[in-house]
């Protein structure tokens, strides 16, 4: 649990250890029970509206608990409908989460660190590096934030872990987040309406198909050959591209779920025609559908967006082999210019820093 002065979180309490704090406030067990079930099915934001509780219990409750660990600092919407919000964490950090209006229902996408080690050079997340991992609560609070602000539209009917961060790198913590986010009696996302995504370990990819829940993988490869790829994702040189399609062939055979290769197209760097040719080579035989996303260039960012006809071409190469691709153009331009951007506007100005590859209390890669 992140460290911060006060009393815990509704979440940060088992149904066990809630139930006892419920106690010492006053209450009876059963109130414990409906304090969750306000929180995760209703969307309460205080003890006060939560109207079958006793009034008397209300003061000694707020002594020992708050409802929620994080609140909405920011919100900021486009003209196609998404909109990103800016969430305060307790111990001041902020995390992004971005609600997405389809046909059928709206899409959040969640975020699993603040920052992210990972360092993509064509991130917005990653040029700030890592400063912790997210704990369960606050994973499964960006449902409830994403949630209210979706419901005046529609009813959320997917998420994607494809917010800040690298899922694989606090998988524990994500783990926990989703087994809360699929319980009917709450949120009520099943398995699979949630798509993970990865950077790729190998080892990690494995260790979330053992785990046992099916859920969508997406695997971020953005480049179709080594040296490209150890250029984009410096901290992933070590680690190459045929034994990160293998770990994603390995979760297909053990969870049935076919997963999907993300690329975003920069100009001049990944979107030759001999470069989708050798992405064709490389997804021969696995069973899989490559997502090309054309850049969103950030302030400051040397990579640029292709021209449309060069994004076409990239996709027509690959279906004429035989691999299913879509483009994705992305939506929200409008709102930040990339994923992140909105935290890292905030963040005080630190001219130099780069991203930390082995930061504390965060996993090592590809450990
Ligand atoms: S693209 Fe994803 S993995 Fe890469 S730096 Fe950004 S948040 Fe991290």
């Amino acid at each position: 649990m992140p460290r911060h002065a006060g009393p815990p979180s509704v979440l940060d309490l088992d149904p066990g250890a809630l139930e006892e704090v419920v106690l010492r406030a006053g209450g009876r067990p059963f109130h414990a029970r409906s304090i969750r079930a306000w929180i995760l099915r209703r969307g309460a934001r205080s003890f006060a509206e939560m109207t079958d509780l006793p009034r008397s219990l209300l003061p000694s409750l707020e002594g020992l608990l708050v409802p929620l660990s994080s609140n909405v600092a920011e919100r900021r919407a486009a003209p196609d409908g998404t909109v990103r919000l800016l969430l305060r964490l307790r111990d001041g950090n902020a995390v992004e989460t971005v609600v997405i209006p389809g046909r059928g229902g709206a899409t959040l996408c969640v975020s699993t660190q603040v920052g992210c080690p990972v360092g993509c050079r064509f991130c917005a997340s990653g040029l700030a590096g890592i400063v912790r991992n997210l704990s369960a609560p606050e994973i499964v609070e960006q449902f409830l934030h994403g949630r209210a602000e979706a419901v005046s539209l529609r009813p959320v009917t997917r998420a994607v872990v494809m917010g800040i961060g690298e899922p694989t790198l606090n998988l524990e913590a994500l783990l926990a987040a989703l087994e809360v986010v699929r319980d009917p009696r709450g949120i009520g996302l099943g398995a699979r309406r949630i798509t993970i995504s990865t950077v790729g370990y190998p080892d990690r990819v494995r260790r979330l198909a053992a785990a046992g829940t099916p859920y969508n993988l997406a695997v971020s490869l953005h480049a179709a050959d080594d040296a490209t790829r150890g250029r984009l994702i410096p901290t992933m040189a070590r680690i190459p591209l045929a034994e990160i399609v293998e770990g994603a062939r390995a979760y297909f055979a053990t969870t049935g779920r076919e997963p999907t290769f993300e690329y975003v197209l920069l100009a001049g760097t990944n979107d030759a025609p001999d470069q989708a040719r050798a992405l064709a080579r490389l997804l021969e035989g696995a069973r899989a559908t490559v997502n090309l996303i054309p850049y969103n260039p950030i302030p400051g960012s040397p990579f640029r967006r292709p021209t449309r006809e060069r994004v076409e071409a990239f996709s027509r190469i690959l279906r004429g082999h035989g691999i299913p691709a879509t483009i994705r153009w992305s939506k929200g331009l409008e709102a930040e210019a990339a994923c992140g951007q909105l935290r890292i506007d905030r963040l005080p100005r630190e001219p130099g820093r780069a991203p930390d590859p082995s930061p504390q209390g965060v996993a090592p890669l590809g450990g």
